[in-house]
């Protein structure tokens, strides 16, 4: 037994005849501390939610459930609560979308506690695999001129005040959070063999849907002297078994990749299952996705040489292939769909230009054909969805259950 002085949030509160038993919970795990007190030292303020501070005497405990129990010589009341008013019901079980109504509260909840947990880990988890494997950390910029050729939807930014055809405008430019640190790695891959970023990333998605957000952050790297997509999948498949999904990824062996007109085949055969039928050239809708992981036996898949049309003027033209493709993929994953997407980028100058110049952006990409012009070496990268990760890993239905402070439309509380 030794002296002991705790702080924390009374998680249970049971007064007895003789003593008081609460469990006190100081916020370092789920686990709470027990806390006996003699009766007397009953406080009306004391209850479920308050916050305390309590000085005692550490014992052995007699019970086997717990190794450790206080015996409170004091406590005092920091912060009292009423539980009438708390949202959350000790031993109720509220729905995610319940909590969700009460960003500021959630973090007391055991179910959103250990997610921040986990969601810290597996931050800590990206930047130890990338530092391990001889990569750049690159802090790509959060306003930006460029638009990423259509990676997203675009919130444009000004300070107040400001009209946007207006001259006098901050930057003299529009500018835009980003949709993507993607051509910011490939400046630093002219120098950098290996980079990364990882960072709050903005698209204005008109969709209410369980896996898009408006601020979502993105895991993105770009390798320098790549020359296939195996290359470019291997680092990928790594980066991606990080801490936790290693044996799962151990699956990626059995089944993968396939091409896109392979999937599009399966996708056509099966075309009465779906609201949106697909055909050659159509993007993959996220029911096709899911349908696609199903087939393939509820692993995670990698989708290749994807329509050329449908990549932006920087992915990798495959002239060899009868359908013009392009050295694109993106990497499917049961119950969420694209949890990845990658490409080979256009290291050669010539096509480079002439795919800029059918889209009439030569001019705006002048400093990206310089890229070309001096040092031109292959490369490619991906780009991967944090929370999409962490929805895959943990089974959770929404995206907005795996991020602290969700954004998306009509919707910014906090
Ligand atoms: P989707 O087809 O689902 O809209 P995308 O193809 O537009 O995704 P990319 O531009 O390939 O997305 O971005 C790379 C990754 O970023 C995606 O594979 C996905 O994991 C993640 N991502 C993209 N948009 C969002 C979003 N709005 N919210 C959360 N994650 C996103
Ligand atoms: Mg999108
Ligand atoms: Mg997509
Ligand atoms: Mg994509």
């Amino acid at each position: 037994p030794f002296g002991c002085h705790c702080q924390g949030w009374v998680r249970s509160f049971r007064p007895q005849k003789q003593n008081l038993f609460l469990h006190v919970n100081d916020g370092s795990s789920l686990k709470s501390l027990q806390v006996i007190a003699p009766a007397a030292m009953n406080d009306p303020l004391l209850g479920f939610g308050c916050a305390v501070e309590v000085r005692g005497i550490l014992k052995k405990s007699p019970h086997s459930k717990q190794p450790v129990e206080l015996e409170a010589e004091q406590i005092w009341v920091i912060g009292e609560c009423n539980p009438v008013d708390f949202p959350f019901k000790i031993k109720e079980r509220h729905s995610l979308e319940y909590i969700r109504q009460f960003l500021h509260l959630r973090c007391r909840t055991n179910a959103f506690s250990s997610l921040l947990r986990i969601r810290s880990e597996a931050t800590a988890a990206v930047h130890s695999y990338f530092k391990n494997n001889g990569f750049l950390l690159v802090h790509t910029p959060t306003i930006t001129s460029n638009d990423c050729e259509g990676a997203g939807e675009l919130f444009q930014v000004e300070p107040p005040g400001t009209t946007f055809a207006n001259e006098g405008s901050f930057f003299s430019v529009p500018v835009y959070l980003t949709v993507s640190g993607q051509l910011h790695l490939e400046v630093m891959s002219g120098a950098f063999p290996r980079v990364y970023t990882f960072g709050p990333t903005f698209r204005a998605e008109n969709s209410q849907s369980r896996r898009h957000l408006a601020e979502f952050f993105m895991v993105e790297a770009e390798i320098s002297f790549t020359e296939s997509i195996e290359d470019l999948t291997k680092v990928w498949k790594s980066a991606f078994a990080l801490t936790l999904l290693i044996s799962w990824m151990e699956l990626f062996h059995v089944r993968c990749p396939i091409t896109y007109t392979e999937a599009i085949d399966i996708l056509k055969r099966s075309s009465e299952t779906f609201t949106f039928p697909t055909d050659w050239g159509c993007d993959l809708m996220t029911e096709h996705e899911k349908f696609l992981v199903k087939h393939c036996g509820n692993i995670p898949v990698f989708v290749t040489d994807y329509p050329h049309d449908l990549k932006p003027f920087y992915a990798r033209d495959n002239q060899d292939h009868p359908k013009h493709t392009a050295a694109a993929v993106d990497l499917l994953v049961p119950g969420v769909g694209e949890l990845s997407g990658g490409s080979l980028r256009e290291e050669r100058l010539d096509l480079l230009r002439s795919r800029l110049g059918e889209c009439g952006l030569e001019d705006t990409y002048s400093w990206y054909l310089d890229l070309r012009r001096f040092g031109s070496v292959p490369h490619g990268g991906f780009g991967l969805g944090f929370e999409r990760y962490l929805q895959c890993i943990l089974g959770v239905d929404n995206i907005k259950d795996v991020i602290p402070f969700p954004r998306f439309s009509h919707s910014c509380l906090l």
